[in-house]
């Protein structure tokens, strides 16, 4: 038994000898390179094949125009000792390093990493900046970590870019990448916000849920749709509130904008850009549109203590459009806040009654932004349900002064 085995052995290798002979011959492999001494692969050897290949990839960059590559010590440090632990760092899963340096380094959201090996420096140093991703300019850092496998050198690069967490006012001063914390899944995320967009709905890619919702003012600075409502109020007789019902202070109110604010549209203004105005503008200004008069009205009925929401989505007839609804004890209405009539009891709608081509998406107040993943059929009926409309999770909110009209 044991000779047959050892009988294969010396088959197999002589079968292995051939075949390493003719590798060799034909220049496929180099099989002698095997034999070759490996180099010390300490603190040294890391530094200077880090900065071998910086250079090498810097000189390409450079004759693209392409900014040049730095190091990025924390993480560089940070892979060294992974790779280090390493039990088999030869056959890493690439997918599993940057899950990690993510869930180290949040803002580490652009990566990019190659595993390589070779028998010597020279062939590992040309291996990795020969890949493609050292001239792409979504980097802009490179480090690598080289390891020892058996007779090979082995390499691991990463080529990334940090980006800083969102913060809107940077946002709107300097632009640029961020990265986010997804408030309902709780994963990072990169961010980059397309400032010529007249509303953006903030959704993350992981869970695909809506987070934030945000709009350029007419000055052109993003803010979040929450901040635009300010606290505006239409001061009420108090016999009104006091002999009126709900629906006959809902419609006064109403009534009052309707009357003063004609429908326009934002390209009919001089200003080029598209943009949301505050209920004070569009008070003063004494127009609007759709998006405009909504959050005029719905500031106004939540100030008179009214639970109003503005809710924005398609309408089947109009396409992108905003409207209002509000609770009046425990019926809910629709507002069409574009209606150009004498605004009467008879505009108030039922949601009961309501057209199927409002279809809602988000809806916000003061304080929260909803969401829903419930279909249209069953929400255009109801927008106040807890169980189908979910508010967005822990936003940070400015707090506006409040505005007081007579
Ligand atoms: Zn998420």
């Amino acid at each position: 038994m044991s000779r047959s085995v050892l009988s294969f052995g010396g088959i197999f290798l002589v079968a292995v000898a051939v075949l390493i002979f003719g590798l060799q011959y034909t220049g496929w492999l180099d099989i002698a390179g095997l034999f070759r001494p490996l180099p010390t692969v300490d603190a040294a050897f890391q530094r200077g094949f880090r900065s071998d290949s910086m250079a090498k990839i810097n000189r390409l960059r450079s004759s693209m125009g392409v900014e040049e590559v730095k190091g990025d010590e924390e993480l560089q440090n940070f892979i060294n000792d992974w790779i280090s632990r390493h039990p088999d760092p030869e056959n890493i899963e690439l997918d599993s390093v940057f899950t990690m340096l993510q869930a180290e380094y949040p803002g580490a959201q652009y990566l990019a990493a190659n595993l390589i090996s070779s028998n010597n420096r020279d062939e590992l140093l040309s291996e990795m900046t020969g890949w493609s991703a050292v001239a792409n300019t979504d980097f802009d850092t490179i480090n690598t970590a080289v390891f020892r496998s058996g007779f090979h050198l082995g390499a691991l690069g990463v080529m990334s870019r940090r980006i800083p967490e969102f913060n809107l006012e940077v946002a709107n001063s300097e632009g640029g990448k961020f990265h986010n914390s997804c408030p309902h899944c709780g994963k990072t995320h990169a961010l980059e916000i397309d400032r010529d967009s007249r509303t953006l709905i903030l959704s993350c890619p992981y869970c695909e849920l809506p987070f934030d919702v945000l709009a350029a003012d007419t000055s052109g600075t993003i803010r979040r749709a929450c901040d635009f409502f300010e606290g505006f109020t239409l001061v009420e007789d108090a016999r009104h509130v006091e002999t009126l019902s709900p629906e006959q202070r809902i419609v006064f109110l109403w009534g009052r904008i309707a009357d003063r604010c004609d429908y326009q549209l934002d390209q009919d203004r001089s200003s080029a850009r598209e943009s949301w105005k505050t209920p004070r503008q569009t008070w003063d200004e004494k127009s609007g549109d759709c998006e405009d008069t909504s959050i005029l009205l719905a500031d106004t009925l939540s100030n008179a203590g009214f639970d109003a929401r503005v809710a924005i989505g398609w309408n089947g007839n109009i396409g992108q459009h905003a409207w209002v609804v509000v609770k009046a004890g425990e019926k809910q209405y629709l507002l069409e806040s574009t209606l150009q009539k004498k605004i009467t009891l008879d505009c108030l709608l039922e949601l009961e009654e309501a057209s199927q081509y409002y279809q809602p998406e988000q809806l916000f107040d003061a304080k929260t932004i909803y969401y829903s993943s419930a279909r249209p059929d069953r929400f255009n009926k109801n927008y106040f349900d807890t169980k189908i409309w979910k508010a967005v999770p822990d936003l940070p909110r400015t707090v506006a002064p409040k505005l007081s009209v007579r």
